[in-house]
């Protein structure tokens, strides 16, 4: 039986080479992540299609999905129209090709480049768009902009997040404020959650929840006191000034005061540096509300994203 290769990038060649061996040339044409790089070997389901885009569209699901393969394919085969959707608040896709590999049994989801891979469990329940949502958002915030130390993780984890929170907001599902109320109603004022800046969580809490939901709600805080307009400005601005290439945190509050005119040394460090507090309700909001119905399905990622290592 012979299994087929999916990795990042495109498929460039599929070439017999005699007792019943093929080579299988794949090639990502962009700058790529070491820790990025991808391929899986398998029993796999591979589709080759087009995006309504012209890109290549490459999926894959495990021949042993069971009761999650329907969900899992729902949700993946939806992968150019949740580009397209984030495409539209934070500028043209890096890469030339989209697509994602579901696994059997994996425990966490990754973004790697143009062809996130996601365990099983994202789709034990029902179809996930926000999975998908988070691992594609990764694709500008993560794999095209990167950072030099991993100290800044949250400028990867804290959009991709919120993209599970504007795709919440897309489809009435619950708005960004709501999930950021209701993830800082989650915690108690003296939870250790409080406790790890997310600006410098230190080795050992580089992937905690603090990187995922600090880092949404810092978004949404500096949303709040941009304003619409200026912070889609603002991501659609940065990921095409650092395109392929690693940038500073300092550099974004540059860029963010710049463009708004506003003073926000306090909201960044009270929200995300090395030295940050709980921030006062103004800045996540406190409105006891009912969780929004998008809640459940996020906290399920989230409770997968932080048990990993990576995602
Ligand atoms: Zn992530």
């Amino acid at each position: 039986m012979v299994f087929p290769v999916v990795s990042g990038g495109e498929l460039t060649s599929r070439v017999p080479e005699g007792n019943g061996k093929i080579r299988w040339n794949w090639r990502n044409r962009k700058p790529t992540n070491t820790y990025q790089v991808f391929m899986v070997v398998g029993d796999f389901d591979v589709k080759h299609s087009t995006t309504p885009t012209g890109l290549p569209l490459i999926t894959g699901y495990g021949a042993d999905l069971g009761a999650n393969a329907a969900a899992a394919r729902a949700s993946v085969e939806r992968t150019p129209e949740i580009v397209e959707y984030l495409s539209g608040l934070v500028g043209p896709y890096p890469f030339d090709s989209q697509g994602g590999v579901v696994v059997k049994g994996l425990e966490f989801a990754l973004e790697n480049q143009t062809r996130p891979v996601y365990g099983d469990f994202f789709f034990d329940e029902c179809a996930n768009t926000s999975v998908v949502a988070h691992e594609n958002m990764h694709q500008w915030f993560g794999d095209s902009v990167s950072f030099d130390r991993w100290q800044h993780a949250w400028r990867n984890e804290g959009p991709a997040t919120y993209a599970e929170w504007l795709g919440s907001e897309h489809i009435g599902e619950g708005t960004a404020q709501q999930l950021a109320d209701a993830t800082y109603q989650k915690y108690p004022a003296d939870d250790p959650f409080w406790q790890i800046p997310p600006g410098d969580p230190g080795v050992d809490n580089n992937f905690h929840d603090v990187i995922y939901e600090r880092g949404a709600m810092t978004l949404q805080a500096l949303r709040n006191t941009i304003g619409d307009a200026t912070f889609f400005k603002l991501l659609r601005i940065w990921v095409a000034q650092h395109k392929y290439s690693d940038a500073d945190t300092g550099e974004f509050i540059a860029l963010a005061e710049r463009l708004s005119g506003k003073r926000l040394d306090t909201l960044f460090t009270t929200c995300c540096s090395p030295r940050a507090t709980r921030p006062p309700a103004r800045h996540a909001g406190t409105t006891a509300t009912a969780k929004p119905a998008s809640w459940e399905r996020i906290q399920h990622n989230q409770r997968l994203h932080a048990r990993s290592t990576i995602s």
